[in-house]
This record gives C-alpha cells, structure tokens and sequence, in this order.
C-alpha cells in the first residue's frame, strides 16, 4: 500500500481552502475580459471599479460594517502589520505601550518585536489552560501610555475563541483602539464588528474558499491610521497601487456564501470535529486534548500524543494519504515548539508531538472515520519502538 493508492484527504483548511467553484466563475472574466484599471476614466475602468465596490459591500455585509470601512489588502499578514504599524504610527504622540496576548499568530507577534526595537512597548498577556485571554487582565494592564489593545478572535492552532466583545467593551470605556486578528474565524463564525466592538479587523480569504492573495482590514469610520504603503490614490490613499480585482471578485463572492452558508456549515463540521475528537480520545491513550471545550471554531481539533515523534507521526499519516499539520514547525535548522501550546501550558516534550485537524466542507464523514482508523495503528507502530512509552493507562 503506497501513498498512490489511498485517497487523498485534505485537513489542513487553517492553513489554506481551496476556492470555491462559485469563487472561481466569478472571478474568470475579471483577467481577459474586464481587465481594466479601476482608475482608468473610460468604460474597462468603470466596470472593474464597479466590481470592486460590489464586493467591498459583500465583503461588509459578512461583518457587518459599513462598506466604505473596508480596506482591500493582500493578506491577513498585511492586515496585521497594517493594523499594528499604522495605529502604532499615528498614535506616537500620545503613548508607546501596545496590549497583546502571548498567543497571538506570528504575523502580529513579529511586527510588535519589530515596533518594540523603535521604542514601543508591548504588554504580552498570558492566557489561562484554554487559551483564553483574562479581561480582567486587559483593564489591568492598560496605562496612560496605552495606545492599542490587540486580541485575536480566534486561535489558529487550538481553535480557542477569545472573549473579544468583552475586551472590546473595556477598550471602549478607556478610550483605546482595539484591533482582533479575525483571519481564522471570519467566514467561518459570525464576526460583527459592532457586537464586538472593534475598531480594526483583520481578514484573510483564502481561509474561507477564496483565492489566496486577497485580505481586508476593517477601519472603523473615524479611526486615524497611517498607510503602510503609499502611493497614488486606490483605497482612498491608505492602501494604494493597482487593486487585485479578480481576487477582490473572489473574494466579495466567498464572504457572500460564507454568510449565506454559515449556520449550514457550522451545524455540517461540528459534528465532524467531535467525531474526530471523540474516536481519537477513545483510541489512543496518553492524549492531550488542546483548546476550549466549547468555545472553539467548529473545524478545528488540537491533540498531543505523548511517546510519539510529531514528524514521524506527520509523515505516516501523509503515506496514508492524510494531510494535517503539526503546532510545531520542523526546520532545517531545529523544532520550534509551537508558542500556543507553551502559552498554555503544555510540557515541550508533549507538544512537539501536536496534531492540528482543520477540517473543511468537502470533507466527509468517510474521511473523518480513515483517520480515526489510521491513526490509532501509526501511534501503536511508533510507541513500540519508544523506550519510554508505560503502556497502556
Ligand atoms: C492565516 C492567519 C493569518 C495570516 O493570514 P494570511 O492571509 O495567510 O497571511 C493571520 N492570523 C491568523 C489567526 C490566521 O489564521
């Protein structure tokens, strides 16, 4: 049995989806045949302008904003580093200190270790075994300095949704700018940024079947923020050169289904999620469970197998045709323990041997019952050739 014969079995949807097919019709004619410069003042313009406000209103309408509080972006990397980098520069004159969690992705914990070596000053929040963020810690923490609070909604390793209405209520009373870092929940659970109250949002389409390449951040109307890139005039000035108009299509086309589709998807992957995670809790023992228990993204199921090696337990799952990912990254250099699984506690020895489920909406109850069939053998295979596996408990 070679990796040839299984069936191919996508699990991986936090890292990316593939497009919807809606997605890609949609965004077909937007190469050859409505090719134009939005800014160009003749009909090829026009239609690719039109275009882009229609989907800045879809895009909207899944987050419940007003269109023109949309930014078009590249990515939800761009969306963070615009978001802290922007709020962090136009904010300068009244304070330098920044409030974030311990957990949040790279993409924000590296631009804040950037604005830290120009003299900012960042509050890294510890969270609690879940992964959650203590409000009371939030207003604790804030000072006359405090000019940004940055909390993710979700997390994109353990799937724990963070109390961000909570937080964004404390923000408000003080008066200080509240970012999340939605990208792994937009799409995928209501994110409205008026029930909480946010004042910037980050989101990234392709982690809901749009293309890659394409992101939004959200600027509440009123909300001073510096551009990142500048240039001429699209974006009204705060993120200009040419618009990525067939990914801005798709991307309009995947936040109109994902709202129209969300109760349907989530009530379709949760009982997937708790499939998966109750055959693997029931079939390998020495098991750790990550994340919340209920509050949590319906796709995602984070567990550490103890007396395993991560990698080799990655790479026999992708011989059976299984591809998920692990917490942890495998450099050529070295294992970097993942910061999530640290933050919450999990000894280093145990999360290196991470899985991350992800699962997605074309995958089927089928699939969910191959892994829980597969895995328990791979585990068994490897903990035989441990020296220090106990046994069963
Ligand atoms: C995927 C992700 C990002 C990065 O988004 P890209 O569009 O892939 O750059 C940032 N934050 C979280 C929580 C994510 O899941």
């Amino acid at each position: 049995m070679g990796e040839s014969s299984a069936k191919k079995i996508y699990l991986d949807h936090i890292a990316t989806t593939p497009c919807h097919p809606k997605v890609v019709d949609a965004m077909q004619p937007y190469f050859r045949e409505i090719f134009g410069n939005p800014q160009s003042d003749h009909e090829f313009g026009w239609q690719a302008k039109m275009a882009i406000e229609e989907a800045r209103a879809k895009v909207a309408g899944l987050i419940k904003s007003l269109p023109q509080e949309i930014i078009f972006v590249s990515s939800g990397t761009e969306a963070n580093n615009f978001a802290l980098k922007g709020i962090a520069n136009a904010f300068e004159k009244k304070g330098k200190h920044i409030i974030t969690s311990s957990i949040e992705h790279r993409s924000v914990l590296t631009t804040l270790k950037f604005l830290e070596k120009s003299g900012y000053k960042v509050t890294y929040l510890p969270v609690d075994k879940y992964g959650v963020v203590d409000p009371d810690d939030v207003r604790n923490n804030i000072t006359e300095e405090t000019i940004l609070i940055s909390i993710m909604h979700s997390n994109n390793e353990i799937g724990t949704i963070e109390p961000v209405a909570e937080i964004g209520k404390i923000a408000k009373e003080r008066g200080i700018i509240f970012h999340t870092d939605a990208a792994a929940s937009a799409g995928t659970v209501l994110v409205d940024v008026n029930e909480l109250n946010v004042d910037l949002m980050s989101v990234s389409a392709h982690k809901y079947y749009g293309p890659k390449g394409i992101g939004a951040l959200y600027v509440r109307k009123g909300v001073r923020i510096t551009p990142l890139i500048h240039g001429g005039v699209q974006e009204a000035g705060r993120r200009t050169g040419i618009e990525n108009v067939p990914g801005i299509v798709g991307f309009g086309v995947a936040s109109e289904l994902a709202d129209k589709d969300m109760e349907v998807r989530r009530n379709y992957l949760t009982p997937l999620r708790d499939k998966l995670t109750k055959g693997i809790l029931e079939r390998i023992d020495h098991v750790y469970y990550n994340g919340h228990p209920s509050e949590r993204l319906p796709n995602n199921v984070n567990i550490a197998i103890e007396y395993v090696e991560g990698e080799s337990m990655l790479l026999s799952m992708m011989k059976e045709g299984i591809a998920t990912a692990s917490a942890s990254t495998c450099t050529m250099m070295s294992l970097e323990t993942s910061h999530v699984l640290q933050g919450i506690g999990v000894p280093p020895h145990v999360a290196n041997s991470s899985l991350v489920f992800s699962i997605g909406i074309d995958n089927t109850e089928e699939d969910i019952e191959r892994v829980i069939n597969v895995l328990p053998n791979i585990v068994e295979r490897l903990r035989a050739m441990s020296a220090i596996y106990p046994g069963r408990q």
